[in-house]
């Protein structure tokens, strides 16, 4: 083995030097077990006020793990010192080169949760070679870490979002922040309850204030959270959740049409369902003379068909008196046409008008409330589901906040006393 002052210098601790380097076996990826003293005068930070101490009341040695030396996994190990500090009695030395109470040096942990977050867990246990739960610990630091010292946006957009917890009737309330797409707070359940905490201990009151507008499905116990806590901001119902209903309402006309009206139509609307609640610009070739011999066979259903592929000009008015004026004309189109189930769709969107003309005033972007959604169910995908709600929120905002976006972001998070990326 090369001179202790060479492996100090491939080591590279600031501050500290190695005293003695062992390896448990002669194999070619045998483990080095690094015994390490700190260098220059026998001085200990206290841990409390950061003060240099010299009084030493015990020690006692404490293992960490290193990145690996080629082959070799490494375990550094060094008599922490206890001290009597003046100002804050006993206590233990600061260690900078890892937290306190970590098990692995922070240049490792850093490692372990950058590859945590593109690959399961035990994937990167097994590459850093440590144990499941290290590598979990080192990840949930990591990104604590980075959660902490990022700086503090004010969301203009809000949204708030249900997403469904495994396969039973469970939800998760997401709080995002529609203008970076990124994700807020996550609580469980649906209830008024859960939003309104979310909304009063995810942001503060600063934060609250510069909220402009509330992107909510027209589901009444948010209505009533972010009417409490956040009075000032307009609420927009999703474009989605609307065409969902007018989707619901068509579905339930085909079914009446078909289904409730003797065999010979029954055989007609039979394995249509999803050709009719797709698009008309993305029905192709065969299907769409499908379509077309469908409305053929009735005439009511393909009423309601086009009345439906009407609605998405709703959200292209720029003023108020616009939308309304639209949706005035699309009621009328309803008249004599005995279509129940569009006219009850109508009444809805009329009660519901003032949530959807206030996107002529908030361009909210739709699009970023379902890309949230997917990305939470991919982080939830690659891990096989999530118990420990804290990390899976912490996931979330990494996944969402992408704030590796360039090699220079990637080398500031390898760097282990780097600054952190400014998004
Ligand atoms: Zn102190």
């Amino acid at each position: 083995m090369g001179s202790r002052c060479d492996c100090t210098r491939i080591l590279a601790l600031a501050g500290f030097r190695v005293v003695t380097m062992t390896s448990d076996s002669e194999s070619s990826a045998s483990r080095l077990t690094i015994r390490i003293e700190r260098r220059g005068i026998r001085r200990y930070p206290c841990s409390g006020c950061g003060r240099r101490v010299g009084r030493v009341r015990s020690s006692h040695d404490r293992i960490w793990d290193d990145l690996p030396w080629a082959a070799h996994p490494v375990t550094v190990i060094y008599a922490q010192r206890r001290a009597c500090c003046r100002q804050c009695g006993i206590r233990t030395e600061r260690v900078a080169f890892a937290d306190p109470k970590a098990r692995v040096t922070r240049r490792l942990r850093q490692e372990i949760g950058l590859d945590c977050q593109s690959m399961p867990t035990s994937h990167a246990a097994l590459r850093h070679g440590v144990s499941w739960s290290k590598a979990r610990r080192a990840e949930a630091a990591f990104l604590a870490d980075w959660d902490r010292t990022r700086p503090r946006h004010r969301p203009r957009h809000l949204g708030a979002d249900e997403v469904q917890r495994g396969k039973g009737q469970q939800y998760w309330t997401v709080l995002s922040d529609l203008v970076r797409g990124e994700v807020i707070g996550l609580a469980k359940d649906r209830t008024e309850d859960s939003l309104r905490t979310l909304l009063t201990t995810c942001l503060d009151a600063r934060q609250r204030a510069a909220v402009t507008a509330v992107c909510l499905d027209m589901h009444r116990p948010y209505l009533n959270a972010v009417g409490d806590t956040i009075r000032h901001a307009e609420v927009v119902f999703d474009k989605f959740h609307v065409l969902q209903l007018a989707s619901a309402a068509l579905d339930e006309m085909r079914r009446q049409e078909f289904f409730r009206s003797g065999p010979a139509m029954r055989a007609h609307g039979r394995g249509k369902r999803w050709l009719l609640l797709r698009r008309w610009k993305t029905v192709r070739g065969s299907k769409r003379a499908e379509l077309q011999r469908l409305f053929t066979a009735n005439r009511r259903l393909f009423k309601a068909y086009v009345l439906r592929e009407q609605l998405d000009r709703l959200w292209t008015y720029k003023t108020r008196p616009g939308v309304l004026n639209f949706l005035f004309n699309w009621i009328d189109a309803l008249r004599w046409q005995r279509l129940p189930e569009m006219d009850r769709l109508g009444q809805s969107l009329l009660r519901h008008l003032d949530g959807i003309a206030a996107y002529c005033d908030h361009p909210v972007r739709f699009g970023v409330v379902e890309s949230i959604n997917t990305t939470i169910k991919a982080v939830l995908r690659r891990s096989r589901g999530m118990r420990d709600e804290a990390i899976l929120l912490l996931k979330l905002k990494w996944a969402t906040a992408r704030p590796i976006r360039s090699a220079r972001d990637l080398a500031r998070f390898l760097s282990p006393q780097g600054l952190y990326s400014n998004r």
